[in-house]
C-alpha cells in the first residue's frame, strides 16, 4: 500500500510557561508599571512621575545593576525598592567568544517548577567594523516547525515576557562594557563608535509576531530616547509570515520588518515554511505591501535562505524578482546554516554568485549575508539552548560540515 508522509503540523503547542520570580525585576517595566512599582513602594501619587524619570534614567540609560547605585534617590526609597524589586537581568549560563567576534550567551529564564525543565534561550552579537548587530530572542524555542531551522525542532516553548527581551540587550550591554563610563571587554571584535550595540535584529529564536505585546512593549522601551535609545530604523523584527499582525507591527512598533520568504511558490513554501498553509504568499505580499510606513528609504527584507537544489535555481531568482516588483524590498540571500541531522545542504558558492546576480541585474544591492559565528553554532536558525545538547557525534558531524564549508 502506498505510504504517504505525514504532512508536518503547522505548529506545536508551548509546553512550558512563565512563572514569575518572587521578587521581580523593574528590567522590561514600562513607566506606567514604575509608577505603579513605586506606589506600591509607598512612594505618594504627586512625587511618582518624578520618580519614575530617575529610575527610568537609572535603570535604562545607566545600566546600573543596584538600587544602591541610584545616587539621586533616597535611602529609604532605594530601600524600599530593594525590598519588593530587583534589576536581574536574563542568568548567563554561558558565553562563547567566534574567531570572527561574534558572541553567544546561553541565558537561563526563570522555569516551571511542574516540569523541572530550565527555560533557555540564546542571543548573539554579530560586530563590525561600524556597527554591532545583537540578535535577541523572543520566545523559548518555536511553535513553528520550518523545515530548515534548528529551534524549529525545540520540543519546550513558551513565550518571553518584555522584560526577558529587554533584559538580552542589558546583560549584552553589560558583557560589552555598552553603559555609560564602562570598560569595554579587551578580547573579541568592537566597532569603532562609541556604542557597541547599535542595530537590534529579532531573529532569535522563536516567532515575534506569536509573542506581540511583550515584544512590543520591549522595543518600545530599547527604541525609548530617553533611555537605551536605538532608533526603531536600527531595529528589524523577523517574520516568518503572520499575516495578521504585520500591519499591527507597522503601526504599534514602527520598526524596520523582515519576511521570512524563502520559496516563490506555495508548494515548496509550504513545505519549508509550513505557516504558508495558513497565510500563503500572495496573502503575505499584500500585507508588505500595505505596511505602514514602508517607502524606499524604508524597505522590507525578504530574508531567502539558500537551499541546495530546493529552492536555487535561476529560474527561482527570477521569479523572485518578479513576485517583489512594486514593493520597496531588499534582499537578503542567506547561505543555509546547517545543522546535525538537517535534510538540507546549503547551495554551491557558484550557485549563489548566480542567483545573487540576477537579483543584483533586478536592481537589488548586496545581497548576500555573510554567515557569521559558524564555529559557535550562532547563525541564523542554528539556535537551540542546551537543554537539548549536541551528542558527541553530532558535534564530529558539525565540524566536518564546518570543515568542508
Ligand atoms: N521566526 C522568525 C525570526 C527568527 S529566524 C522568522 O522565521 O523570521 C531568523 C531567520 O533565520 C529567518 O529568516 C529564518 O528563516 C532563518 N533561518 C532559520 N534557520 C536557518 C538556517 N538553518 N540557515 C539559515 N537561515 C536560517
Ligand atoms: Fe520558528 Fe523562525 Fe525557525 Fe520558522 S525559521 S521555526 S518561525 S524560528
Amino acid at each position: 500500500m502506498l505510504q504517504l508522509e505525514p504532512t508536518t503540523a503547522i505548529e506545536k503547542t508551548p509546553l512550558a510557561r512563565y512563572v514569575a520570580p518572587a521578587k521581580p525585576s523593574l528590567i522590561g517595566f514600562s513607566r506606567a508599571q514604575l509608577a505603579e512599582a513605586l506606589g506600591a513602594a509607598g512612594v505618594p501619587e504627586p512625587q511618582r512621575k518624578m520618580r519614575v524619570q530617575q529610575l527610568w534614567h537609572w535603570i535604562y540609560f545607566r545600566g546600573v545593576t543596584s538600587f544602591e547605585a541610584m545616587s539621586s534617590v533616597s535611602k529609604e526609597l532605594r530601600a524600599a525598592l530593594a525590598e519588593r524589586y530587583t534589576l536581574e537581568r536574563p542568568e548567563i549560563v554561558a558565553e562563547q567568544i567566534s574567531v570572527d567576534g561574534t558572541r553567544k550567551w546561553l541565558l537561563r529564564l526563570p522555569g516551571d517548577a511542574e516540569s523541572g525543565l530550565p527555560h533557555e534561550i540564546e542571543c548573539v552579537y554579530i560586530p563590525d567594523t561600524d556597527r554591532g548587530t545583537l540578535c535577541v530572542s523572543s520566545q523559548v524555542g518555536c511553535t513553528l516547525n520550518c523545515s530548515f531551522c534548528h529551534t524549529g525542532t525545540q520540543r519546550l516553548v513558551r513565550n518571553l515576557t518584555a522584560g526577558e527581551i529587554v533584559g538580552q540587550l542589558m546583560m549584552a550591554r553589560d558583557r560589552l562594557g555598552d553603559w555609560p563610563g564602562a570598560m569595554r571587554p579587551t578580547d573579541g571584535v568592537i566597532p569603532s563608535g562609541d556604542r557597541c550595540i547599535t542595530n537590534i535584529v529579532m531573529m532569535g529564536m522563536g516567532e515575534p509576531l506569536y509573542n506581540f505585546d511583550a515584544v512590543r512593549d520591549a522595543l518600545l522601551i530599547v527604541a525609548d530616547g530617553e533611555g537605551i535609545g536605538i532608533s526603531k530604523r536600527r531595529i528589524t523584527l523577523s517574520t516568518s509570515g503572520v499575516v495578521p499582525e504585520i500591519e499591527r507591527a507597522g503601526r504599534e512598533i514602527g520598526c524596520m520588518l523582515a519576511v521570512s520568504l524563502h520559496a516563490v511558490r506555495d508548494e515548496l513554501r509550504n513545505e519549508l515554511v509550513p505557516l504558508n498553509r495558513k497565510y500563503p504568499i500572495a496573502t503575505l505580499l499584500q500585507a508588505c505591501r500595505d505596511y505602514p510606513g514602508a517607502s524606499n528609504a524604508k524597505r522590507i527584507t525578504f530574508e531567502y535562505v539558500m537551499l541546495k537544489n530546493v529552492n536555487d535555481s535561476i529560474e527561482d531568482a527570477k521569479a523572485l524578482v518578479r513576485l517583489l516588483k512594486g514593493i520597496p524590498a531588499k534582499i537578503n540571500l542567506i547561505p543555509f546554516n546547517p545543522w546535525p541531522g538537517s535534510k538540507y545542504e546549503c547551495s554551491d558558492w557558484e550557485q549563489i554568485e548566480k542567483f545573487s546576480q540576477v537579483v543584483f541585474d533586478a536592481g537589488y544591492a548586496s545581497p548576500v549575508r555573510t554567515p557569521r559565528g559558524r564555529d559557535i553554532l550562532a547563525a541564523c536558525g542554528q539556535l537551540k539552548s542546551a537543554t537539548e545538547k549536541l551528542s558527541a557525534r553530532e558535534r564530529m558531524a558539525l565540524r566536518a560540515m564546518a570543515m568542508t564549508d
